[in-house]
């Protein structure tokens, strides 16, 4: 795909928007035993910046997710392709994601990670991209929020290709 790329959110916007959620996340869960579980791959330069900026140290652990479509859809279909490893029962987890479109991905993990029972389950998701959404999902923390487009930089990638780019892109076709 030849596309070109315009910036959409900025290197200072996004360290603001990170520092303002980790103050409220920290916030929330003072003196708490919290396990975040991002979601892999275009999730670690996020994850990497929010934990870093929280007031408390946190357990980390990471999930990857496919699923079946065919070029930036999403079928509806998701699979696991590596699990949790640390026990959730009874703990504070919160599901730590790049980004939501349709719904259906983070909709999927969020029943995964209920039925591992923990105390609580709440989501933070750097950006929440609205046109195409099919399941409604509870965004507890949230970062941006964009209407449309295909999106890359600062994790996030088209083909492998951007992810570190330290600013949000979006691709525009020629
Ligand atoms: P959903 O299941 O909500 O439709 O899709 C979520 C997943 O699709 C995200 O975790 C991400 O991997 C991918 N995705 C959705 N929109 C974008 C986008 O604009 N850019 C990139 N790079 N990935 C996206």
């Amino acid at each position: 795909m030849d596309a070109k790329k315009r910036c959409l959110i900025s290197r200072d916007e996004i360290a603001r928007r990170v520092a303002e959620l980790a103050e409220r996340i920290g916030r929330d869960y003072a003196g708490g035993d919290l396990v975040m579980v991002g979601v892999l791959k275009g999730v670690f330069i996020f994850m990497a910046d929010l934990v870093r900026a929280l007031p408390f140290p946190v357990e980390v652990d990471f999930v990857r997710l496919c699923s079946y479509g065919a070029g930036t859809a999403t079928s509806g279909e998701v699979h696991i392709t590596k699990d949790v490893e640390l026990p959730l029962k009874d703990r504070d987890v919160m599901i730590v994601e790049d980004i939501v479109d349709t719904g259906l991905t983070l909709d999927f993990l969020r029943q995964h990670l209920l039925s591992h029972r923990p105390r609580s389950l709440k989501i933070c998701c750097l950006i929440d991209k609205q046109e195409r959404r099919e399941v409604e999902v509870p965004l507890d923390y949230l970062g941006f929020v964009v209407e449309k487009g295909f999106l890359v930089g600062y994790g996030l990638d088209c083909g492998e290709q951007s992810r570190t780019l330290p600013e949000i892109f979006v691709l525009e076709k020629d």
